[in-house]
């Protein structure tokens, strides 16, 4: 059977078409996602590249068969830019510009000048270029969701490949100048091959984008925006469903009269002073350790593998640190001080509600002592 060449033509404007469409519609909704619009465009000018190219069969010429490679480039160029930025968060402009120039100045030059059988080897060569490098943009950040990104390296590798078929084509030919569009079985091949992996690229990479958004949701609904630890539903989602052990414990810290400084200074430098205690509970924390702001001026840290003489060290410090800090404000400068309490787990475990109860008994028991201090809790004495 011989395939209609016309037809499978058609069938990649018109698939190249619906992608750009979906794309920009998904970018309408979500404007953050801008890697969308840059790859809406890409899809675009393969569009235009297929309208001219069709028309270049029909009266081949040097005008239309340099506005087909440009469009045919660029458009590659920008599908490059969009991996990019989707890979990077970064602006795709200096890639897109950078393939685009590279590519125009080799392919251009021999169409204009009638070397259309060079020129279409060259075109079809830089395309396999820039379809290779939109591949390894995918593969490079191939952690991030190993199988789509991995199915996207193939499909854009295998892509690459039929172009590089269809220049090996011309050059088995070996005519610089041809007078008409390329018509041999690796350009029949590369329709069908685009066609395919156009239809598995637009699915894998929505698929791809969706992932990254719920990924987002979800690590959002578990960051506390201000101080950008985690917060109380994600320390609960990461400890509360085992037991708690002898060795783990749970640190309950509270800044010291607050209210008053919120009175004083206003919410915005109680902002400030909540971020300058995050900071301080970072930087004392060991890799294993995890902090949580509970809410309101209320933080929490989860030592593993500890025993009541660290505990006490790492809290002390974190305690001493943030006393020291002095923060500017519009009026004077201002310093506060923390209290905390701290409790363990036991040897046959116990809830990690149980804990943080123990915990926050300890810490009002520093608060009562005269705040500024560090308690340890009496439960496991007790029990
Ligand atoms: P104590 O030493 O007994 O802990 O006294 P305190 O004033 O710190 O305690 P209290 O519970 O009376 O006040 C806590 C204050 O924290 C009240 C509330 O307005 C303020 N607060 C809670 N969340 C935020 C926040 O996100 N930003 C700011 N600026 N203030 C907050
Ligand atoms: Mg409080
Ligand atoms: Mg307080």
């Amino acid at each position: 059977m011989s395939l209609d060449y016309h037809s499978l033509l058609l069938a990649v404007g018109f698939s190249a078409a619906c992608l750009s469409l979906t794309l920009f519609g998904i970018w309408l909704t979500a404007r953050t996602e801008k890697f969308l619009l840059t790859w809406a465009i890409s899809a675009l000018l393969i569009v235009g590249d297929v309208v001219i190219y069709k028309d270049y069969i029909e009266t081949p010429g040097r005008i239309l068969g340099v506005a087909t490679f440009a469009l045919l480039l660029v458009g590659f160029s920008t599908m490059l830019g969009a991996a990019y930025q989707f890979r990077s968060g970064l602006s795709p402009i200096p890639l897109t510009v950078l393939g685009s120039c590279i590519s125009l100045a080799l392919a251009l030059p021999p169409m204009a000048l009638g070397y259309d059988g060079l020129g279409f080897m060259f075109e079809n060569l830089l395309a396999a270029l820039l379809l290779f490098a939109t591949a390894y943009q995918y593969w490079i950040g191939r952690t991030e969701a190993p199988v789509p990104i991995i199915g996207l390296t193939v499909l854009y590798s295998t892509t690459g490949i039929s172009f590089v078929l269809c220049a090996m084509a011309l050059a088995w030919d070996g005519k610089l100048v041809l007078g008409h569009a390329p018509s041999n079985w690796a350009e029949d091949l590369s329709l069908v091959v685009v066609i395919a992996s156009m239809t598995g690229i637009g699915a894998l990479s929505l698929a791809l984008n969706q992932g990254r958004l719920a990924r987002h949701h979800r690590l959002d609904a578990l960051t506390d925006p201000l101080t950008g630890l985690l917060n109380r539903r994600a320390l609960f989602d990461l400890n509360g469903g085992a037991p708690i052990g002898a060795f783990t414990a749970v640190v309950v810290f509270d800044l010291d009269r607050f209210k008053a400084i919120n009175d004083e200074f206003g919410h915005a430098t109680g902002d400030q002073v909540l971020k300058v205690f995050a900071e301080e509970l970072v930087e004392n924390l060991r890799p294993t350790d995890v902090a949580a702001r509970m809410g309101g001026e209320e933080f929490a840290l989860v030592l593993k593998r500890t025993l009541p003489e660290t505990v006490e060290f790492i809290a002390e410090r974190i305690r001493t640190a943030f006393a020291a800090r002095v923060i500017a404000t519009e009026t004077r400068p201002l310093t506060c001080t923390v209290s905390a309490g701290y409790a363990f787990g036991s040897k046959d475990g116990i809830s990690f509600d149980k804990v943080l109860s123990a915990a926050d008994k300890a810490l009002y028991a520093a608060k009562r002592g005269g705040r500024n201090r560090v308690a340890a809790s009496t439960f496991r004495r007790a029990s």
